[in-house]
């Protein structure tokens, strides 16, 4: 960071992708508004821990970003708090699983209204006044399956197609105002999301723990590793320096191969 604190938003960042993001913005100098659907009482600790720890504002909106008024709730908060946001990284996600002829009509537009409305939403927000000082960051939490398909996830992957096109959109519109648009495309992360799969996966087909790793969630992914959430945050945190500027309206897979097969 040249000009100094700069000021974040991570939705969805209570859990997984989007606290390792908040921390490492944290760490690295950042003010950070941290957002979930969990109550204040069960994350001041967290906002507490990372403001002690690196000296920076960290606080936390509970906000429903399935709502178009969720979503201005959360940027005014951090505009109240921080005075402006320079950051805005798109993470709040969801998942369902379901053929497409039993899909449940309300899943499909949560999925759509979290994964990627909710990006429109606050991306609208946050623009004018990023273009305005000239400089910004926008950072969109899209998945392998913003590049690839598989079966049975259509509203997943349609929403995390979107939100590589929305990125490429808004960084076309961005690009000769010092603000950056991309979308990370993890593949399968270890996350608290991902570990508790794990277990029940393994009783239902009759495997150990092991294979259900490998076999089945690793299928896709040639490392035959997770992606770690530390790998997400520092990618982020690279986006946002100034050695980054060039960098816009990518999609940035990190799937342990996955999408070059
Ligand atoms: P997670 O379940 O650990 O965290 C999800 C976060 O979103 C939580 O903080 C939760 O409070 C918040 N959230 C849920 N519904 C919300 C709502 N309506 N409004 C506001 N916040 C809400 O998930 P994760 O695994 O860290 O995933 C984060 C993002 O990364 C998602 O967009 C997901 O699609 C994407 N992703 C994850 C993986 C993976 O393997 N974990 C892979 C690719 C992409």
């Amino acid at each position: 960071m040249t000009t100094s604190p700069k000021s974040a938003v991570v939705t969805g960042s209570s859990s997984g992708i989007g606290l390792g993001i908040a921390e490492g913005f944290a760490a690295a100098g950042m003010n950070v508004m941290m957002n979930g659907i969990e109550p204040p009482e069960q994350i001041q600790p967290i906002c507490d821990r990372l403001s002690e720890a690196h000296g920076t504002k960290v606080a936390y909106k509970s906000a429903n970003m399935m709502e178009p008024t969720g979503v201005r709730g959360l940027i005014e908060a951090a505009e109240a708090a921080f005075g402006q946001v320079d950051v805005l990284v798109n993470n709040a996600g969801i998942q369902f699983v379901s053929p497409v002829e039993e899909f449940p009509d309300d899943k499909w537009q949560a999925i759509i209204n979290l994964n990627l409305s909710a990006s429109f939403y606050a991306t609208k927000a946050v623009m004018a006044g990023m273009k305005a000082r000239g400089w910004g960051r926008i950072i969109n939490i899209a998945s392998a399956h913003g590049l690839v398909a598989s079966p049975y996830k259509s509203a997943y992957v349609a929403a995390k197609h979107g939100i590589v096109g929305l990125t490429k959109t808004v960084a076309l519109e961005a690009a000769e105002h010092g603000v950056t648009v991309n979308a990370i495309c993890p593949g399968y992360v270890w996350t608290p999301l991902v570990e508790k799969q794990i277990p029940d996966t393994a009783k239902a087909r009759g495997m150990t723990e092991e294979q259900v790793k490998r076999d089945v969630l690793l299928a896709a992914q040639p490392t035959k590793k997770f992606a770690t959430v530390d790998e997400m945050s520092a990618l982020a945190v690279f986006l946002c320096s100034d050695v980054a500027a060039s960098i816009t309206g990518t999609a940035l897979p990190v799937d342990g191969g996955w999408t070059a097969q």
